[in-house]
């Protein structure tokens, strides 16, 4: 169905900016009945996230991780996928402004629009940080990490300097949230585990893996006794923790990092930096609180009311990890929580004309987990907090409770069987010219394409900090 056949159907227009999380739990709520849904998402997958790390680290591959929207969404008849970037919104015209690949124009009109266009990374505005500091929230990202890891060990190999080649072997991570802890540890763990007899002049297993963040405890939003537990885990697996230490700047070479407690700054050289630090709303928040007068939060998150819409805005919600309500932490469980309740409040509305509206949504918190290391991983879950194999156990439940598709389940329990049994990781091919030397081809050729505004402006930096817990 094409934008002329969406603005001509007499069934209900809903469109869903967004097929993460809460976009297709959305989608889902609007299966069957007389409603036209259309998914707009600028890239061709669902992504789960939680398991970047291990794309990033040659565990999985990024099939295994992702799966094309028409595929997931092929038996819901009523769901049109479309690949484009939503740029604006018109409340007025009911209409939502995107670009094709290319650049070019497109407007798909609504009588509901559901936005779940998700979070991006926070360089707490110093943007200029991402070019040596690549954070981790697409597919794109993790290969850029697992070049970049990778290839630290082949260049430390063949330097003939000892302080280039202890520079490449030097790894630092930034955020010590459950991102920044798993990747840490996974760092160490290829190290010291799968890279131990692969080289002949360097010693993989003294790689240095420096950890910092700004606050006191790794995990912090666990509670102290499991941050504890991840403290004590992390410094056996070999990885330096650097707490209240703020990152001031970071270059081709290493970065500078103050110590909150003295104001001093200290040089870390290293030759792979991986930022896992912050999130703020995508441009796209920008563009929608100017044309709808919402509120946005310090990370530019859009504040909604207890039925997820926008004030004097009825027509059109914002879920999952955009929308700002209840402190509510920007975790999958929240977003997948929040689409399933505005696609059924907008079903209800639809097929219930003139009857009560559905109640306020409320967020049933399931826990949060984060891996540490092969069988050591911790859980919160209401009052129970448990660590080392039966957190590990709950994990494993957890992430093939939600892994997208059956065959992805599968082969991803096959996958960890062999790399955590033998050591092996089978997803360590790289190109040198991968990512950042080739174009996006999604990516407009010029400006001329834009609409007349333009893409939004980014929010203003935030000090949000990478998801505060993670619920499953
Ligand atoms: C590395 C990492 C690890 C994580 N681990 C965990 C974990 O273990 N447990 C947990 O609960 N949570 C975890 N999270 C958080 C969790 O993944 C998010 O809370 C969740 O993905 C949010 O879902 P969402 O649908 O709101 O946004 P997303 O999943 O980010 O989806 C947003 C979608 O919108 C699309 N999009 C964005 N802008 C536009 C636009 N302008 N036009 C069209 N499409 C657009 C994107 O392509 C994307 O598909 C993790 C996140 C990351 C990055």
């Amino acid at each position: 169905m094409s934008a002329d056949d969406l603005s001509r159907s007499t069934a209900h227009r809903v469109v869903i900016v967004g097929g993460g999380f809460a976009g297709l739990f959305a989608a889902r709520a609007l299966r069957r009945g007389d409603i036209s849904v259309t998914l707009v998402d600028s890239a061709q997958h669902h992504l789960f996230q939680p398991l970047l790390y291990q794309v990033a680290t040659g565990i999985l591959s990024e099939g295994q991780i992702a799966s094309p929207l028409r595929d997931v969404l092929k038996r819901h008849t009523n769901v049109e996928c479309v690949l484009a970037e939503v740029v604006d919104v018109n409340p007025a015209g009911r209409e939502v402004v995107a670009l094709r690949p290319g650049g070019e124009r497109m407007t798909l009109p609504y009588d509901d629009l559901i936005v779940a266009a998700g979070v991006q990374q926070s360089y707490y505005g110093h943007d200029e940080f991402a070019q040596w500091a690549p954070g981790m929230k697409t597919i794109a990202d993790a290969l850029d990490i697992r070049r970049r890891v990778f290839g630290a060990f082949e260049l430390a190999e063949t330097a003939s300097d000892p302080d280039e080649q202890r520079r490449w072997l030097t790894f630092a991570v930034v955020g010590a949230g459950p991102t920044g802890v798993e990747l840490a540890g996974q760092i160490r763990e290829l190290a010291a585990r799968t890279l131990r007899s692969e080289f002949r002049r360097i010693r993989p297993e003294d790689a240095r893996v420096l950890l910092f963040d700004g606050g006191t405890a790794p995990l912090a939003s666990f509670g102290r006794s499991l941050s504890g537990k991840a403290a004590a885990a992390l410094q056996e697996m070999g990885v330096e923790l650097h707490l209240g230490s703020i990152v001031s700047n970071v270059d081709a070479r290493g970065i500078d990092v103050r110590d909150k407690a003295n104001g001093t700054t200290a040089r870390y050289e290293a030759g792979t930096v991986i930022w896992a630090a912050g999130v703020e709303a995508p441009p796209l928040a920008t563009a929608l609180a100017a044309a709808t007068d919402a509120q946005q939060d310090r990370a530019g998150r859009i504040q909604v009311e207890p039925d997820l819409t926008i004030p004097g805005h009825p027509d059109i919600s914002v879920v999952g990890d955009m929308m700002s309500r209840d402190e509510l932490p920007g975790v999958a469980e929240v977003a997948m929580q929040a689409g399933l309740y505005a696609g059924r409040r907008v079903k209800h509305k639809v097929e219930n004309p003139g009857a009560r509206e559905v109640g306020r949504f409320r967020y049933h918190d399931l826990g949060s987990a984060a891996y540490l290391s092969r069988g050591n991983a911790v859980v919160s879950a209401g009052p129970l907090r448990f660590a080392g194999l039966p957190g590990w156990l709950a994990w494993l439940f957890i992430h093939l409770a939600f892994l997208t598709g059956y065959r992805n389940r599968l082969s991803a329990v096959i996958t960890w069987a062999s790399s955590f049994i033998r050591d092996q990781r089978h997803e360590r091919t790289y190109t040198t010219q991968q990512i950042d030397q080739l174009r996006d081809v999604y990516q407009a050729q010029s400006g001329q394409d834009r609409p007349a505004a333009g893409p939004a402006p980014r929010p203003a930096p935030s000090n949000t900090p990478e998801r505060p817990a993670r619920s499953q």
